[in-house]
Formats: C-alpha cells, sequence, structure tokens
C-alpha cells in the first residue's frame, strides 16, 4: 500500500528524513501538500513566496518520477479522502516546532492512529530539536550565548542524500492546481517585481550555499553588516521554507572551519539564532504575541497602526534614510538586511514609540524569508521586552549608524530614488512594487524627518523612565 509523504516546511528531497524512512519500506509513495488553515493564515508575501516554492518543488519531483499532489482543507479531512482514494496505510513527515502546527500535528497523529493508519514523523526543522536542549538544570534557555554553547556540544547529523527515482503509485490521486490556489494574491501588484530578485527551489538553495561557501564566506564576519554589499549567505528565505535544510549549511561550513577558513564560526553561530529563536518559541507559544517580560505589557507604547507617523514608516518616507532605505528594500527583494531590520524595529519601537506587535505584523506580511520563531525574536530583542533583549534605553541613532554601516551611502543611494539625481534601477523599481493608493512618486522631494531624532530619542527615554518608576 503507498505512503503518503506530507510536505510542509521542508520542500526538498535532500536532507529530508520523512522521505527516506518512506523509501526504505521499499513502497510507492505520493507526495502532498495541504492548504490548510495556516497556510491561508500566511501574510502576502511569504503565501506568494510559498507558491513559487511549491511551483519548484513539483517539478524537482517530477524529475525523479513523482509527483505533488495538492489539495485544500483540514487536514483530516483531506488524508482521509486520500488514504481512501489511494489505499495507502501510512502518512509520513517532518516534524514543524511552533504551537500552532504542534498543535495541529498533534491530532492528526492521534486521529490516523485511530483509525488504524501508521503515522510517523521526523526530525529536521531545526540544527537541534528543540526539546533536546536545556540547561544544566533542564530548563530552557533564555540567553543566546549558553545555548550556543551547549548547541555545540551536540551531535547535528549528517545530511541524507536526495534520492534518484521514487516509486510511484499504480494510480495517481488527482491534484488541484497550483495557480487556482492563487497564493499571494494579497500581493497585488508587488509580486512582480519581487519575481525578479527571488530565487526559488532546492536547486537555486544548494548553488547559493556553494557559492557563498567558497565566495563570500572568508569575507562573512567583516561584511555581514554592512548593508549595502551582499556579505551574507542570503539563505534565509530556503531555509525558512525547508528548500534547505540547516543541517546541509552546518556541515557544508563546518567543512570549510576544518579546512581553516576564518569566515566559519561567525557564520555558524548565525545559523544557531535560527535555533535559538525555534528553541524561545517551542517553550514558549505566544512569543509572537505577547511581551516575553509580561511588564511590559504595561510600556505606553502607541498601540495603533494608523497614525502618520507609523504609515510613514511603511511606505519608507520617515525622512530617516537608513531607515526609508530598509523599508523599500523590503518592498522590492522581500527580505532586509540584518543590521537594516535592527534600525528599521529600532526606529518604530523607540523613535516611534509604537508597539513592537504592529512592526512584527507589517514584516509578517512583507518578508519572503518571514519565520515566525526569528521574526517574534528579533522584534522583541530589539523592543527591550524579549529574552536576551537589548536593554530599552539603548537606542540606535539612525545617522551614527550610517556612519559606522553605510559611511558612501551606497545603501541609501541604493534605495531612495527622492535622495538622487540620477537614482539607481533599484530605487525606481520601489514605485513599481509600492501600492498605487501611497501615491509616490521618485520626483517627490525626499521628506523631512517625521520626528526629529534627538526629539524621538527623548521621547522614548521619558516614557521607559515613567515606565520603570512605575514597575
Ligand atoms: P546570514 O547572515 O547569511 O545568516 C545565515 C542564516 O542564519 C540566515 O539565513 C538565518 O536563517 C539565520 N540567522 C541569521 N541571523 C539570524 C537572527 N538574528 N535570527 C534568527 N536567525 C538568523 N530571519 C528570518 O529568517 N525570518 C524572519 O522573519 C526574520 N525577522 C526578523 C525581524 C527582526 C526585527 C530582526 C532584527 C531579525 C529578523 N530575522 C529574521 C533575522 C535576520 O535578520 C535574517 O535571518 C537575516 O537577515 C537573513 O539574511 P541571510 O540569510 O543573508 O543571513
Amino acid at each position: 500500500a503507498p505512503i503518503l509523504l506530507w510536505f510542509r516546511r521542508d520542500l526538498r528531497l535532500h536532507d529530508n528524513a520523512a522521505l527516506q524512512a518512506a523509501l526504505q519500506t521499499g513502497r510507492p509513495l505520493i507526495p502532498i501538500f495541504i492548504r490548510d488553515g495556516l497556510i491561508e493564515n500566511l501574510g502576502a508575501a511569504p503565501s506568494w513566496r510559498l507558491g513559487q516554492g511549491l511551483d519548484a518543488l513539483s517539478g524537482r519531483l517530477g524529475d525523479v518520477g513523482g509527483r505533488l499532489v495538492l489539495r485544500s482543507g483540514p487536514v483530516m479531512t483531506v488524508l482521509k479522502a486520500l488514504i481512501a482514494e489511494t489505499g495507502a496505510t501510512s502518512v509520513m513527515w517532518n516534524r514543524l516546532h511552533d504551537p500552532a502546527a504542534r498543535a495541529r500535528d498533534e491530532v492528526v497523529k492521534q486521529s490516523l492512529k485511530a483509525l488504524g493508519i501508521e503515522a510517523r514523523s521526523f526530525s529536521g526543522q531545526y540544527l537541534v530539536d528543540p526539546w533536546q536542549i536545556a540547561t544544566g538544570a533542564g530548563t530552557p534557555f533564555r540567553v543566546f550565548t549558553p545555548f550556543w554553547r551547549a548547541l555545540q556540544q551536540q551531535e547535528i547529523p549528517a545530511p541524507l542524500s536526495a534520492p534518484t527515482r521514487l516509486p510511484a503509485p499504480e494510480v495517481w490521486p488527482e491534484s488541484e492546481a497550483l495557480e487556482a490556489w492563487a497564493l499571494g494574491r494579497a500581493m497585488q501588484r508587488g509580486a512582480a517585481v519581487l519575481e525578479r530578485h527571488v530565487r526559488v527551489g532546492e536547486a537555486a538553495a544548494l548553488d547559493r550555499l556553494s557559492e557563498f561557501r567558497h565566495d563570500g564566506l572568508a569575507a562573512y564576519p567583516d561584511r555581514r553588516d554592512i548593508p549595502g554589499a551582499p556579505g551574507t549567505s542570503r539563505l534565509s528565505a530556503a531555509l525558512s521554507l525547508g528548500e534547505i535544510s540547516p543541517r546541509q549549511c552546518w556541515h557544508a561550513i563546518m567543512a570549510e572551519e576544518a579546512a581553516g577558513n576564518s569566515g566559519a564560526s561567525a557564520f555558524l553561530r548565525q545559523l544557531a539564532w535560527r535555533d535559538f529563536a525555534g528553541h524561545l518559541l517551542f517553550h514558549d507559544g505566544a512569543l509572537p504575541d505577547r511581551c516575553w517580560r509580561p511588564e511590559w505589557e504595561d510600556f505606553p507604547w502607541n498601540r495603533s497602526g494608523d497614525t502618520p507617523e507609523v504609515l510613514a514608516w511603511k511606505q519608507g518616507r520617515t525622512g530617516v534614510p537608513f531607515v526609508d532605505a530598509a523599508m523599500r528594500e523590503m518592498q522590492v527583494t522581500g527580505t532586509m538586511h540584518n543590521r537594516a531590520r535592527m534600525i528599521a524595529a529600532s526606529y518604530l519601537t523607540k523613535h516611534l514609540l509604537t508597539d513592537w506587535r504592529i512592526g512584527e505584523r507589517w514584516f509578517a506580511e512583507h518578508l519572503v524569508d518571514f519565520d515566525a520563531a526569528s521574526n517574534a525574536m528579533g522584534w522583541q530583542w530589539v523592543a527591550g521586552c524579549g529574552p536576551d533583549a537589548s536593554p530599552y534605553f539603548r537606542i540606535f541613532n539612525p545617522e551614527t549608524q550610517k556612519q559606522k554601516f553605510d559611511p558612501q551611502g551606497q545603501y541609501t543611494t541604493a534605495w531612495i530614488a527622492e535622495m538622487s539625481p540620477d537614482p539607481s534601477p533599484l530605487a525606481l523599481e520601489v514605485f513599481e512594487a509600492l501600492p498605487r493608493s501611497w501615491n509616490m512618486s521618485p520626483e517627490d522631494a525626499y521628506p523631512d524627518p517625521v520626528v526629529g531624532l534627538p526629539e524621538g530619542r527623548a521621547r522614548a527615554l521619558a516614557a521607559y523612565e515613567s515606565f520603570r518608576d512605575r514597575s
């Protein structure tokens, strides 16, 4: 009888433990993807990027004699129908660790077992499953550095190879059409721009890792903080959808470390932040919704996303070049450099005194590398209310940051057309991507700051002091 191989955020054939386990049985495999409520809840850009990833996976499966069967609906309804149609007696998948997926998967596992169907799940979203790492006292980690030390003590399984042929069932069940799903339909006109900037699929991710390993890694420690120079791996979207596994990255870069490449350890440490975020979310499912330090719920944030200041932030029209460049980079490429994420987030939560969740949700709509754990951790870290967070009173000055990390203005001029008599193609693409209703044009004058930097800083510090005195 066939096995249903349920793909989720693991859109790859390499290092896919569920796939390997299914293959070892010698039985026919039916690869499936289910568009359930969790998929419907994705923001516009992540949903669009998922559609691209599914298209690539479908092609990849076709190359090895498989097919991707797409179905919509609640997972158990879909699985029951497929079991009835195909006579499958097993369902296998790779585990996800966020609370919503875990709650769903637990019910699915129990329901399948109750039907007499074998249900097996495997590891692979992180370097190490989040529950395998704990402090000496057996509690979850709250601080990155000891987590990183503990992670280095773990054995990270070597990646599994990809099959060259999948055993097919006698009859394929019908599939819905990917185009009919119209994933990312909420993107409107931005999708045509994003398409030029993303690299999609397993093969592209493996190529990118190999390029980075050979051409980027050695300079990574020096260049990773410079948003105007492409010094990082740009693998985050592929990692988020599982087009490549963190273990593949780990072992490839470990081999460089063994060969004396001095950039390796800085990269591995950064990759471990992704696991740390997964660990935090695993142990506290409310991380994307509630301040990790509960007293911060009383902080006097502006809780409205509709103020002119917040709108200017979303539009990349705050009049603060580093912040505006960052917000525009996200509109065009669906990603934002890590340093720029920190600065844009700090400006929103501090200079504009706005609740971090407003920014977190905005990113969740616009990032093609959206990852619930890393996004929530990043926002809470910047806002000062998260685990291992930077203290609220440490306020990034976007001007000083610009002098330090973009001294020649490569980043800001690349993205802000209004600042240049001869705007770069990227800066002009911004206007293709933005909603028409924003009415922005490259001929506009670049705006004055919505809030003066010293003024915003003083306002944030005053809010912090009153909060601290009260709590
Ligand atoms: P590289 O520097 O090449 O790093 C390699 C990989 O390590 C990344 O692809 C990523 O998977 C992981 N990584 C690196 N830095 C971090 C970090 N600080 N936290 C977690 N993982 C990290 N990352 C996401 O993948 N999705 C998000 O939704 C997301 N939201 C963020 C929001 C804020 C406010 C902040 C401050 C950071 C956020 N990050 C997020 C983390 C980080 O900015 C991106 O992972 C990084 O910019 C991706 O670029 P890269 O692949 O070139 O990274």
